[in-house]
């Protein structure tokens, strides 16, 4: 129930964005009765997307690095509602929230409406298959918790079964369309999954293992430096893992991929790690969306039909401050935004005048296997110096950001000891999940 008198400002999704914003809405306001914040997610709990492909490998145990957003909302003043946004009157003012409903269909959370006076969506994306034919029904995606943990499943089951064949020129063939951030980091974790867990006894060897990065442009890393995709590249082949550029997709079957010039590519497992795009549901709240699907909002992240109405991350296409290209859908944006907005919000209320939301980029960093990451920081240094970093310092830097994230939703002490309990619990334990 909303508490009598103080201004309600509710947040849909508990993503990268999202969920750093109402930590620190709550902290600054909840917990001192100057307002209620409300957070609005259909998971229970959440895990930083960009570790998606450390839990699809087994490398990151999902079960020890959640966020439970009932504990979480509890201690950082702000208040929790489990379900699933599937609407809004911005008459009334509510959120339409849908049944929860759990793996038997028991309704775990009833439909219901959340009043709001300022309203954030920070609701994230969905993958865009360019509607590719076959790609939804013989892909497998990489967009949320569920989807990581059925790819590791299935890379753990496959592997096990092609070790088990006991021919040892039987290859499984891993085929991942997009080169991208994405693509790249998953391909070198399976790579790494796969030679440790034969380390450790598995039979299939790193010899077996085949994955090709199927990628439409002329380079890996297309928005990235030349130099960080060449050194990408170089890392990647070093390992055995196959670049295929210039390569457009046109049709995915239970086989592989067949692309565009007639080539085929066998896959046993295909991904589609190949851009995002907004919920086509997106579309029906009345508010202005581009052509993917994302809400467009102003340069203070305010809708362009209503002022009370905010969007942010992946769901967002903000204009970025030159007014070109909208800004990219990555998590560095989503934070920057949520810090800003944090700090803005109250004066954007009052009808203040602000400063508008410049994004401030602060380079790419790719990570690449367990102990290399390359990192272009142009942006950070300086644009006219193509600097990057490469191995273990990337790695470094690489790292960090999950710590900024952590520091963010958790604060700083408790994220330096979890980073010291990680350690610790990497040092006691196998380091992949392998169950
Ligand atoms: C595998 C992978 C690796 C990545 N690596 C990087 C990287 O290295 N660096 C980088 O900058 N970016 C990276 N990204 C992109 C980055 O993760 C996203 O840009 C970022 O998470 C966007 O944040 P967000 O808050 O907009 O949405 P998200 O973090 O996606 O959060 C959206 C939230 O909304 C909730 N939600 C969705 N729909 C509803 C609904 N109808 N009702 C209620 N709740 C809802 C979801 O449950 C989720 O909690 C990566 C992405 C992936 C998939």
């Amino acid at each position: 129930m909303a508490k009598a008198g103080l201004p309600r400002i509710v947040i849909v999704g508990g993503g990268a964005g999202g969920l750093e914003l109402a930590t620190t809405l709550g902290r600054r306001l909840g917990a001192k009765k100057r307002a209620e914040i409300v957070l609005v997610d259909g998971a229970s709990t959440h895990i930083w997307k960009p570790l998606l492909h450390e839990v699809a490998t087994g490398a990151l145990n999902t079960g020890e690095d959640e966020v439970n957003y009932f504990g979480h909302a509890h201690r950082n003043g702000y208040r929790f509602e489990f379900g699933w946004m599937s609407g809004l009157d911005r008459e009334r003012k509510v959120v339409r929230i849908a049944d929860v409903i759990g793996p038997d269909g028991e309704v775990l959370a009833q439909a219901r409406e959340v009043p709001y006076d300022t309203l954030v969506l920070a609701l994230g994306a969905i993958a865009n298959d360019f509607g590719t034919m076959g790609a939804h029904t013989h892909c497998m995606f990489l967009n949320t918790p569920d989807d990581a943990e059925k790819l590791r499943r299935k890379i753990l089951a496959q592997s096990f079964a092609v070790g088990a064949s006991g021919n040892p020129v039987q290859k499984l063939n891993i085929g991942i369309v997009g080169g991208g951030p994405t693509g790249v980091e998953l391909a070198a974790e399976i790579d790494h999954t796969i030679r440790e867990m034969h380390q450790y006894g598995a039979e299939l060897t790193p010899a077996q293992l085949e994955i090709t990065i199927i990628e439409g442009a002329e380079r890996i890393l297309a928005t990235a430096p030349e130099s960080l995709s060449q050194y990408a590249t170089d890392a990647l082949s070093e390992r055995g893992i196959l670049v295929a550029c210039n390569s457009r997709v046109a049709e995915v079957n239970e086989s592989g991929f067949v692309l565009a010039d007639g080539r085929t590519i066998a896959s046993d497992i295909r991904v589609w790690a190949a851009g995002v795009k907004g919920a086509d549901w997106l579309n029906t709240l009345g508010l202005n969306t581009n052509k993917l699907n994302q809400i467009e909002v102003t340069s203070t992240l305010q809708t362009l039909t209503d002022k009370h109405i905010f969007a942010l991350g992946d769901c967002a296409s903000t204009p970025d401050g030159d007014g070109g290209k909208p800004l990219p859908a990555t998590a560095q944006v989503a934070h920057q935004q949520a810090s800003w907005l944090a700090g803005t919000l109250a004066a954007l209320q009052a009808g203040k005048p602000v400063k508008p939301f410049q994004f401030r980029p602060q380079g790419v960093i790719v990570s690449i296997g367990k102990h290399t990451a390359v990192a272009s920081l142009a942006s950070v240094v300086g644009p006219k110096r193509d600097y990057y970093v490469e191995g273990r310092g990337a790695k470094l830097i690489y790292a960090s950001l999950y710590r900024l994230h952590q520091a963010a939703v958790h604060g700083w002490i408790l994220a330096v000891l979890l980073w010291i309990g990680d350690k610790l619990r990497r040092a006691a334990q196998p380091t992949l999940k392998l169950h």
